[in-house]
């Protein structure tokens, strides 16, 4: 309902044929890509500059004034000018009294000043209403039109009446304005374009973390043991083979971890007995990563699929397959078809056939243009139920894999587990609490926790 309210907001025409002139504060890059833009959607522009000489870099058809014959033309004035500059402002305060001024600004620093520039703004032209908008768009952007992913525009300001109109000219930009309240948001969103993918941070970390554990793990175990105990030299294996194992190894643990934050949830939520208590700090942060983590987990699910499709061409491999054949023709004896290896085989690549299909389905229902497109219910089954499909086929894919080679001796390396084996403890456990969790003794006070009942009600009547 809400989304198709705004989406008809931002789709309504403009009644009134003639637009407001709106005034520039500035002729630097953000002001003339601004004011090109405003110009191109119908706005008359005048800039207010330091010198009024028309260059040919001014926009076509805008008028270049001093800052205060300029300020007199308009209602709206945008301040294309940076922070340090702002000064110059106090003079014309009486001129620019009831105007509305848009800060534009950034900053180079994430919280570089104590208030934002907005608010800085507001106290040093007291008289003025002032709205923060703008300052996520590109001057790049907006003078070459490339503004597919950067149409939101988010918009602060304290006076109602001065927001609208602001978020009016970002409409007719054909740009999407999002209201954040008041100019209390202000900081907020001057930090946003020097934020750095935040959500990724723990999930590359993690993966860069365990990745250098697995790679030095499969080093011991695959390339130094055989040389040391066999005089082997392995050490070709670093190229392919310990990449096509660390990649599905942590493509699992990966998927393991978007879980297990909803079973801890489960498990705080029974134990506490209420769903009003916040989570601890790291809990609430990793919830919030789900998505990334589910993102690197597939793309290195991915990386294991190219890896293992190189396979048959690999020289190591047609070396080996052709010593076997010639070593069974010189003995003059064939091995008969084991067909209990011939079904672990072909159930271990289905799984992991199957697998990475819906692995690749939940990637593609994360996207945001998918999932603006199904309702929440079928949100939660596709990324809930078939997200635990998934990680069920992905451990079996695993499991199977090791097959027979579970309890034998020769796995042991200098007592150390194959590394798949490792890959397995976080899945199983997240399946194991998972299957508990099913049980209708534990289900049913889960559920009804999560719809508001209290073991120990807070606030009883
Ligand atoms: P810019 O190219 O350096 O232009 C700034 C303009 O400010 C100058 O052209 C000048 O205009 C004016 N100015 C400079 N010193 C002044 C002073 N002492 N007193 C009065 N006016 C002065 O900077 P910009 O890239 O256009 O950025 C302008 C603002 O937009 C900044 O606050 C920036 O954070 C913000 N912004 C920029 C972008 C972007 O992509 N560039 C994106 C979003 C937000 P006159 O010579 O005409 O007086």
């Amino acid at each position: 309902m809400d989304k198709n309210s705004s989406n008809i907001m931002a789709l309504a025409p403009n009644t009134s044929n003639k637009r407001e002139t709106v005034c520039i504060f500035g002729t630097g890059d953000f002001g003339r890509a601004l004011g090109h833009k405003m110009i191109q959607s119908g706005y008359p522009v005048v800039f207010g500059s330091r010198s009024t000489q028309i260059s040919s870099l001014i926009p076509k058809g805008a008028e270049v004034l001093s800052h205060t014959e300029a300020a007199q033309k308009a209602a709206i004035i945008i301040i294309a000018i940076q922070r340090q500059h702002y000064n110059f402002l106090m003079p014309l305060t009486e001129i620019l009294h009831g105007k509305v001024l848009v800060d534009v600004s950034n900053n180079l620093k994430i919280n570089e000043h104590p208030e934002s520039n907005a608010e800085y703004l507001a106290q040093l032209v007291p008289g003025a209403k002032v709205v923060k908008a703008f300052n996520t768009v590109s001057a790049w952007a907006l003078q070459s039109g490339t503004l597919d992913a950067s149409r939101q525009v988010f918009v602060c300001g304290d006076d109602m009446e001065a927001k609208q109109m602001v978020m009016n000219i970002v409409r007719a930009l054909g740009l999407t304005p999002l209201d954040q309240g008041s100019l209390l948001a202000a900081q907020e969103i001057e930090n946003y374009p020097l934020r750095l993918f935040p959500m990724w941070k723990f999930p590359v970390l993690l993966s860069f973390g365990l990745a250098s554990f697995f790679f030095f793990y499969c080093l011991i175990r695959n390339v130094i043991y055989p040389y040391v105990y066999e005089n082997k030299d392995f050490s070709f294996f670093i190229a392919i083979s310990i990449p096509n194992r660390i990649c599905p190894i942590l493509a699992l643990i990966l998927l393991a971890l978007v879980y297990l934050p909803g079973v801890l949830a489960a498990i705080i939520q029974l134990y506490r007995g209420t769903k009003y208590h916040r989570f601890p700090d790291w809990l609430d942060k990793w919830m919030l990563c789900r998505k990334q983590l589910g993102l690197v987990a597939l793309a290195f699910a991915s990386l294991h699929v190219l890896y293992t499709l190189v396979i048959p061409i690999r020289y190591f491999v047609r070396w080996r397959t052709s010593s076997q054949i010639i070593s069974q023709v010189l003995n003059n004896k064939t091995e008969p078809l084991d067909t209990t290896n011939a079904w672990l085989s072909d159930s271990y690549v289905a799984l992991g056939i199957l697998g990475f299909f819906l692995f690749v389905l939940l990637g593609i229902t994360s996207l945001p243009s998918v999932s603006n497109n199904v309702n929440w219910r079928e949100f939660r089954f596709v990324q809930s139920k078939l997200g635990y499909l998934t990680l069920i086929l992905c451990t079996a894919h695993t499991l199977v894999y090791g097959g027979k080679r579970f309890l034998s001796p020769s796995s042991y390396r200098w007592y150390l587990p194959n590394a798949y084996m490792l890959s397995l403890i976080i899945p199983c456990m997240v399946l194991i609490v998972k299957f508990v969790l099913i049980f209708p003794c534990l289900d049913k006070p889960l559920t009804r926790i999560r719809q508001g009942w209290e073991r120990n009600p807070q606030y009883s009547e």
